[in-house]
């Protein structure tokens, strides 16, 4: 069985007061869910000091990027490396990163790669843009950019993988994909990896649904079979309704 995985993405969002006050409230709520792995992906700069705060808690953190490189005379670069001892989870490829930033495949690929060599867990996003869908390439975009990123991996490096499914014009917009269209797009994901790496490790990999994740619409989407968590933006945020999508995980 998968265990659901509810991440929440906080983009760059809190002070460092309201980084620690918003992780306390979600601890006290949902800090004890077994159903459920909870994972907060604040900021880099909270990142330790939540980490000090969580520390005994199921709670695990994660970070947004990370550079590909472990060190060197990279200005403003952070590295999986340097959150490692305090992280458990790097999101690759979100679409932000990638849109915003510039990040192609092969960056994506080798910032997976530096998340997997420092023993971390990658979050790796795909998903296809509203253009793209309209144009009936939703499946195409979604398999190049998981190929771009895992084709060469060892059936261990896979195992370590969780796929955030995350149609570009879902994300931030309030109009989240239909349940019946992320089911078809996971099942697709799931598919290209039990052709390239078996069932054994198909099987036990979770895939995350993302894009305008809320407290209303979380049951629909976990109750889909080849859905197993969800990556949450805006309304991770807020404690209360961040543990409600959590506990929709039951
Ligand atoms: C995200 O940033 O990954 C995301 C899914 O955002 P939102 O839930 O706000 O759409």
């Amino acid at each position: 069985m998968r265990r659901p995985l509810i991440a929440g993405n906080w983009k760059m969002h809190t002070t460092y007061e309201q980084a620690l006050e918003l992780a306390r409230a979600i601890q006290a709520r949902c800090g004890m869910a077994e159903y459920a792995e909870v994972v907060l992906i604040p900021p880099f700069p909270w990142i330790v000091p939540l980490s000090r705060q969580l520390n005994g808690s199921s709670i695990s953190l994660g970070a947004q990027t990370c550079s590909a490189f472990d060190e060197g005379a990279y200005t403003g670069e952070v590295s999986a490396k340097m959150v490692a001892p305090f992280c458990r989870y790097v999101i690759v490829g979100h679409s932000e990163r990638r849109r915003l930033f510039g990040e192609t495949d092969a960056v994506v690929a080798a910032k997976l790669r530096a998340v997997l060599r420092n023993g971390l867990q990658p979050i790796l996003c795909v998903g296809e843009t509203l253009e793209e869908r309209e144009s009936g390439a939703t499946r195409d975009i979604v398999e190049r950019q998981i190929a771009a990123a895992c084709s060469d991996l060892e059936s261990g490096q896979v195992a370590r993988l969780v796929i955030a499914y995350e149609p570009v014009w879902a994300i931030g917009t309030g109009r989240p994909a239909t349940s019946a269209d992320a089911e078809l797009v996971a099942s697709w994901i799931r598919a290209w990896f039990r052709e390239r790496f078996g069932s054994g490790i198909s099987e036990g990999l979770r895939i995350l649904y993302g894009g305008s994740v809320t407290a209303a619409n979380a049951a629909d989407f976990l109750a889909v079979g080849d859905i197993d968590g969800a990556l949450v933006g805006g309304a991770s945020l807020d404690a209360r309704e961040f543990c409600s999508i959590v506990e929709a995980a039951v």
